[in-house]
């Protein structure tokens, strides 16, 4: 079940803040005063936060499509969650919310907007780097410049990861055949569902070279036997 809200424990917090902290001093290591491919000329102070607020939309978002965090290690970026998803987390919680895209973000990749602070965070959806990177959107003045994408034109996260809605009808019904149907199908398969519309595992009387295709059952509606 996907949440559009989280709110991560003092211990989750613990960890996020862990790893924004170890991010930051492997930044500071290698000097690497590059973020996101680009110049940045943010100072210290705000980087070690945001490192730390970064990671915490990371577990909240984790939390909220239930997969695992995937912080990466030593590796710049790996997908933050389920080692495929990527996450950009702010505190700016108004209409004019956006989430940051940058020109060497991974196309085919979902970036998601987690928006808050500790402990709750929600999540207005998210985009492929791809449909991101529109001209509209440019930034030229943003610190790296990117695109900023504004929340409302994001992808539900319930409409990504939820699960798909219930089909309508039974099986039987969904193959174009009355509950109970025992035969060949269009394709001339030998098909047997269950009077209730399953498909059936087991059949009585059935003497297929005689062309006697029997009674059929779903475990639910095997008869008993006396
Ligand atoms: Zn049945």
């Amino acid at each position: 079940m996907i949440k559009t809200q989280v709110s991560i424990t003092s211990d989750e917090a613990m960890a996020a803040a862990a790893v924004g902290a170890l991010r930051q001093i492997r930044v500071i290591q290698k000097e690497r005063q590059l973020d996101h491919g680009s110049r940045s000329w943010r100072g210290q102070r705000d980087r070690w936060a945001n490192q730390i607020h970064g990671a915490f939309g990371e577990i909240a978002f984790s939390k909220a499509i239930n997969q695992a965090w995937t912080p990466g290690g030593g590796r710049i970026s790996n997908g933050d969650v389920a080692g495929e998803y990527e996450v950009r987390a702010t505190e700016m919680d108004n209409d004019g919310t956006c989430i940051f895209i940058y020109e060497g973000d991974l196309d085919d990749k979902w970036y998601v907007l987690a928006v808050g602070h500790f402990p709750d965070f929600h999540f207005p959806g998210a985009i492929k780097a791809k449909d991101g990177k529109q001209k509209r959107w440019w930034n030229p003045r943003a610190n790296p410049p990117c695109y900023w994408v504004p929340k409302d034109q994001l992808t539900k996260i319930t409409d990504i990861w939820g699960e798909p809605p219930p089909q309508s009808g039974t099986d039987a019904e969904r193959a174009g055949h009355p509950n109970g149907f025992v035969g060949h199908d269009s394709e001339g398969r030998f098909v047997h569902y269950c009077w209730c519309g399953k498909d059936a595992g087991l059949g009585y009387d059935v003497k297929l070279t005689k062309g006697q295709f029997g009674t059929w059952f779903c475990k639910d509606h095997k008869p008993e036997l006396v």
